[in-house]
């Protein structure tokens, strides 16, 4: 039987590069549903090419958009709309894995509605476990929904980890998990131009081609940070048993480190079909299109320290994951906002970092036990961080 699939976000990079990954398995999976959002006319192509039997648009002025276009070429997937469709296609009974690649905090509803419903998580979405990573873990947990990281370091981290071992890190001689970070493209800029930054030099990552928010976390590092909470949550790991090293070709993809000295890694070409098709076909390893990684051509692994004066936003990040609570929801809502801003031309580079301090060191509430309370949170400091960005006379906060 063919495994059903409903894909969040099929119009992003992680959506599409799932779509490569699935075509090349025809007898493999089946597409429930795909959501793309406002891109119509990429998602009309996807439905006539994969025939899902619901398609799920951001409006309805964007539903009749891709209605019409979808009547013109014959394909009969039905077209809905909206927050509830997203939730509702994630946790349909005949769904058996749901690829989770919204991005940002709107991919949470949706994802933790397939987390409900006990489905198999391929866990793009990141933000959803920094916002919620308590609430989330524990519903997949009571509902019997199994979360496979989809993140490329926490991919390669799940494929060196012993099976079952989060939270019982010491009985399996675990020491530390270690994420690599690229260190984006201004790992080595003169510190003095960091504010000089334009959002087409932030968008263009050395060795990954994503959307245009996780390219900016990367530049600013938010990124690791981020990845630094995912972590936490996706394998019960203390903080102060997370590592960061900055490995600029990114062809280790994170290690993990053992009692004994031994550290294993996971190498390959930085391909997010990899670790995709690993999560799809699991327990088996099925083709997912990338290239072998040829050590003929491989010159050098290198590795260093990141440096937390150029890369506040990492710090920000450790500081939030240390504090617990509701600060991981708010440092993803100010970054949210700030990168926004960032991208729109309103602010600097170097003002990312000072509106996620602004909004982590302002008083919020701490209640973090249902959906509603995080929404309500990531509404708040949205409201807070968007004045705080567009404030007048700005005075440099670091
Ligand atoms: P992207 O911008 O390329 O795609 C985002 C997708 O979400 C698109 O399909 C878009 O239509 C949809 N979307 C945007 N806003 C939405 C909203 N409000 N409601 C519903 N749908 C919405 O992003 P991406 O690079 O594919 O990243 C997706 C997620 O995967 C992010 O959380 C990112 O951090 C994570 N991720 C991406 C990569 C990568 O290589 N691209 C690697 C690791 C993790
Ligand atoms: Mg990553």
């Amino acid at each position: 039987m063919p495994q059903t699939l409903t894909i969040l976000g099929s119009t992003g990079s992680i959506g599409e590069n799932t779509l490569d990954v699935v075509s090349r398995h025809p007898d493999r999976f089946r597409i429930f549903a795909l959501a793309g959002h406002r891109q119509v006319e990429k998602l009309a192509a996807q439905c006539v090419r994969f025939a899902p039997e619901y398609a799920v648009t951001a409006d309805a002025g964007h539903a009749a958009a891709l209605e019409k276009l979808l009547r013109d070429q014959s394909c009969q997937t039905q077209v809905l709309y909206g927050a509830q469709a997203l939730a509702d296609i994630a946790a349909a009974d005949c769904v058996d894995g749901v690829m989770c690649a919204i991005v940002g905090a709107a991919g949470l509803p949706s994802a933790l509605a397939a987390a409900k419903a006990g489905k198999t998580i391929y866990l793009a979405n990141k933000e959803t476990l920094v916002m919620s990573g308590a609430l989330f873990m524990e519903t997949a947990r009571a509902n019997g929904a199994q979360v496979l990281p989809v993140d490329s370091e926490h991919n390669a981290v799940f494929q060196v980890l012993p099976r079952g071992c989060a939270g019982r890190l010491d009985e399996h001689g675990i020491r530390s998990i270690i994420l690599t970070a690229s260190g984006g493209p201004f790992l080595d800029t003169d510190p003095a131009e960091l504010e000089h930054i334009t959002p087409a030099q932030a968008v263009k990552h050395p060795n990954w081609r994503m959307g245009r928010k996780i390219s900016v976390d990367s530049a600013t590092m938010m990124n690791k940070g981020l990845e630094l909470i995912e972590a936490h949550w996706l394998f019960d790991c203390p903080p102060a048993r997370l590592e960061v090293v900055i490995h600029p070709q990114s062809v280790v993809h994170s290690m993990v480190r053992y009692l004994d000295g031994s550290v294993l890694a996971q190498l390959g070409n930085p391909d997010m079909r990899t670790p995709i098709a690993y999560c799809l076909g699991l327990p088996q390893r099925i083709e997912s299109g990338a290239q072998a990684l040829d050590f003929e051509t491989l010159s050098a692994l290198t590795f260093r320290q990141p440096d937390s004066a150029r890369f506040p936003c990492l710090q920000l990040a450790y500081e939030a994951m240390n504090a617990g609570g509701a600060a991981p929801c708010v440092l993803n809502a100010a970054n949210e906002v700030a990168v926004a801003a960032f991208l729109d031309g309103k602010i600097r580079f170097t003002d990312i970092a000072r509106t996620v301090a602004h909004c982590l060191n302002g008083s919020f509430p701490n209640d973090t036990g249902s959906l509603e309370s995080l929404l309500d949170l990531d509404a708040q400091t949205r409201r807070q961080a968007q004045a705080f960005s567009e404030r007048p006379n700005a005075k440099p906060y670091f």
